[in-house]
């Protein structure tokens, strides 16, 4: 799976890290690193992150192909 972080939206609220830290890095105070392609052993986690980001800037699957016209 795929994923995309909308920069310009995240707040680095770093939801996503504490979830998935393996796909998820926080740079110092706020400047988020992640890795686009999610490895088959962390889809769990990385939705979770998905749905716990409390301003919606991962997209992730078709999203993100549908962003990428
Ligand atoms: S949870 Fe959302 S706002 Fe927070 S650091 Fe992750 S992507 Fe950014």
């Amino acid at each position: 799976m795929r994923i995309v972080v909308d920069l310009t939206r995240c707040q680095a609220y770093a939801q996503c890290v504490f979830l998935a830290p393996q796909v998820f890095e926080l740079h110092g105070e706020e400047v988020l690193l992640y890795r686009p392609d999610v490895p088959e052993e962390q889809l769990d986690r990385v939705r979770q992150a998905i749905a716990a980001c409390p301003v919606q800037a991962i997209l992730a699957g078709e999203e993100v192909n549908a962003d990428a016209r």
